[in-house]
C-alpha cells in the first residue's frame, strides 16, 4: 500500500492511455478505410480497460493508506491529481457513465447527419437526451454546488462560471465595438492564386521546426481536422491543406505545434504520470494561441513568413511585408468559430458559453436553442445566420457531451494575453529575433515559465507564477485594441 505501488499502477494506466490515443491518431491519419469496424471494437476495448483502472477499488485503498504529509511537493501534486480523478469517477453512478458513453456515439451520428441535411429538428431529440444526462452528471458531481461549475471542472480544474461570466462581460462590449470599427474600414487585400499543396506541407514542416517542435519525437501528417495527440516522447500533430488558402495550413500547424511543444517540454521526470501532461484545456490553449497569434501573426514574424512564402510560391499578389501583415490579420464577416480572427473569436465562444450554461441550468429549452443562437448572433455580429450548419449545428462539442469546454478557448486567449505581456517585458528585443524567423527565445521563455511544469501547479497558479500577477482579460483587450487599431487606422 505504498506511494511507489500507486505510481507503478498509474504509470501503466498512463501508458495504456497513450496507446489508446495513438489508435485515435492512426484512425484519423493512415488507417485503411476498411479497418473502421475493427478499430471501433479495439478502441471500445481500450476504453473499457481504462475505465476499469480509473475506478479500480485498489486506487481508493491506496489513497486512503498513503499519508500525503510524508511526500515531497511533486508527490503531493501527483496525489492531488489521482485523488481528484478517482473521486469524480466514484461520484458518477456506473449506469449513468455507461448511458453517457452510449448516447455520445448516437448523438454524434445524429449531429453529423443533421448538419449535412441542415435539419435542426432531426438533432433535437438526441441533444435533449444528452443535456438531460449531463444535468444528471452535474448533479452527481456538484454536491449541491453550481451544475455548470461541476462540468467545467473536468476541463479547467478550479474554474468557476461566475468568474468566466465576469471575464466575458468585460470582453464583450469592447470586442463588439472593435469588430464593428474594423469592418467599417476598407478591407485589406486577400490572397489570390493557387498554392501548391506539396509546397504548403514542406513549409508547414519548416514552421513546426522553427517553433521548436522536436521531429525526432514527433511527426506532422495530414488529417481532415488539425489536432495534436500524445504526451512526452511521442507527440504528433496533423494539419490540412487548401490550395486557395495556405494560411489555413500554416496557422493550424503553428497552433498545433504550440500544443505539442507544451507536451514535449514537460519535465521528463513526470513521464507517464498524472503530472506528465498539460494541466488544463485553458493553459493548453494559451500555448497554442500565443504561438499562433502573439508570435505567429506578429508584424515581426509575418515579415519573415512573407519571404518564405515568396520563396515557396513566387509572387502571390501581395506587394510587401506591411500589406502581407494586414492580409494575415484581415477581419471578415463569418459564421464559423474555427475560421474567426483574433478579434471575433471570443465573441463566438461567449455566445456558446451563455447558451450552454442556460441549457444546463434548465433556463433554455433545447427546442429553443436555434432561435436563441440566431438572435444572439445577429446582435453581436450584425447579420443573420443563413443555415444551421453555419449556426447552432456547426460545432461537434455538444453532440459529444462536451459542456463546459467552450469557455476554455477564451480562457486560453486571455492567458496568452497575460503571458505575452510578461514575456515581452522580459525579452525587450524579441521582435528583432522574430523578424529573422527566430522564435527560440520566446519558446524557451514559455518552456521555462509554463510548459516544463506539466500538472505540478493548479491552472491559474501556472499563469500567476509565470506573469507575477493574477490572470486578467485586460492585457488581451489592450493588445487587440492596439494591434487592430494600428492595422485599421482607428
Ligand atoms: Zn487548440
Amino acid at each position: 500500500m505504498s506511494f511507489t505501488d500507486l505510481m507503478t499502477f498509474q504509470r501503466e494506466t498512463s501508458a495504456l492511455g497513450q496507446v489508446a490515443g495513438r489508435l485515435g491518431w492512426d484512425q484519423e491519419t493512415v488507417m485503411p478505410r476498411g479497418a473502421a469496424p475493427q478499430r471501433a471494437e479495439e478502441m471500445a476495448a481500450m476504453a473499457s480497460v481504462l475505465h476499469g483502472r480509473r475506478t479500480d477499488p485498489r486506487v481508493g485503498e491506496w489513497l486512503a493508506a498513503i499519508d500525503d504529509t510524508t511526500l515531497d511537493d511533486v508527490g503531493r501534486a501527483q496525489m492531488r491529481h489521482i485523488r481528484r480523478d478517482y473521486e469524480r469517477t466514484q461520484r458518477l453512478p456506473a449506469d449513468l457513465a455507461a448511458e453517457l458513453a452510449r448516447t455520445r456515439s448516437q448523438a454524434h451520428l445524429a449531429w453529423a447527419e443533421a448538419r449535412k441535411a441542415e435539419d435542426v429538428p432531426g438533432f433535437l431529440p438526441m441533444l435533449e437526451k444528452m443535456v438531460a444526462l449531463k444535468r444528471e452528471e452535474a448533479q452527481a458531481l456538484a454536491d449541491g454546488g453550481d451544475l455548470y461549475d461541476a462540468l467545467l471542472d473536468d476541463f479547467e480544474p478550479g474554474a468557476k462560471a461566475a468568474d468566466l461570466q465576469a471575464m466575458f462581460d468585460a470582453l464583450r462590449p469592447r470586442l463588439v465595438a472593435l469588430r464593428a470599427a474594423c469592418l467599417d474600414k476598407p478591407a485589406p487585400a486577400g490572397l489570390s492564386g493557387n498554392f501548391d499543396e506539396f509546397a504548403q506541407m514542406k513549409l508547414a514542416r519548416m514552421l513546426a521546426k522553427t517553433f521548436g517542435y522536436d521531429m525526432a519525437q514527433g511527426r506532422v501528417d495530414k488529417a481532415v481536422h488539425p489536432f495534436s495527440s500524445g504526451s512526452g516522447l511521442d507527440v504528433r500533430i496533423t494539419t490540412r491543406t487548401d490550395p486557395a488558402d495556405p494560411f489555413n495550413c500554416f496557422y493550424s500547424t503553428i497552433h498545433e505545434v504550440g500544443h505539442a511543444c507544451y507536451e514535449q517540454a514537460i519535465d521528463e521526470a513526470y513521464l507517464l504520470t498524472p503530472l506528465g501532461q498539460g494541466v488544463s484545456m485553458g493553459v493548453h490553449e494559451s500555448q497554442s494561441r500565443i504561438y499562433e497569434n502573439q508570435l505567429g501573426r506578429s508584424r515581426a514574424f509575418t515579415g519573415w513568413l512573407f519571404d518564405q512564402m515568396r520563396d515557396a510560391f513566387g509572387d502571390f499578389g501581395i506587394a510587401d511585408a506591411d500589406a502581407f501583415y494586414a492580409t494575415v490579420n484581415r477581419l471578415k464577416n463569418g459564421f464559423i468559430r474555427t475560421e474567426a480572427d483574433e478579434v471575433q473569436y471570443n465573441l463566438h465562444v461567449m455566445l456558446r458559453f451563455d447558451l450552454e450554461r442556460a441549457m444546463i441550468a434548465g433556463d433554455l429549452a433545447v427546442a429553443d436553442l436555434e432561435a436563441a443562437w440566431n438572435d444572439r448572433f445577429a446582435v453581436d455580429f450584425g447579420f443573420a445566420v443563413d443555415k444551421p450548419s453555419n449556426g447552432c449545428l456547426q460545432d461537434v462539442h455538444w453532440s459529444e457531451g462536451l459542456f463546459g469546454y467552450f469557455p476554455t478557448y477564451s480562457l486560453g486567449n486571455v492567458y496568452a494575453g497575460c503571458l505575452n505581456d510578461a514575456m515581452r517585458a522580459d525579452l525587450p528585443d524579441l521582435d528583432a529575433a522574430l523578424a529573422q524567423g527566430d522564435t527560440g527565445r520566446a519558446t524557451k521563455w514559455l518552456g521555462d515559465k509554463v510548459q516544463q511544469h506539466g500538472g505540478l501547479f493548479e491552472p491559474r497558479d501556472v499563469i500567476t507564477r509565470a506573469c507575477g500577477a493574477a490572470p486578467s482579460e485586460a492585457p488581451l483587450l489592450t493588445y487587440l485594441e492596439q494591434k487592430f487599431g494600428a492595422l485599421y487606422g482607428l
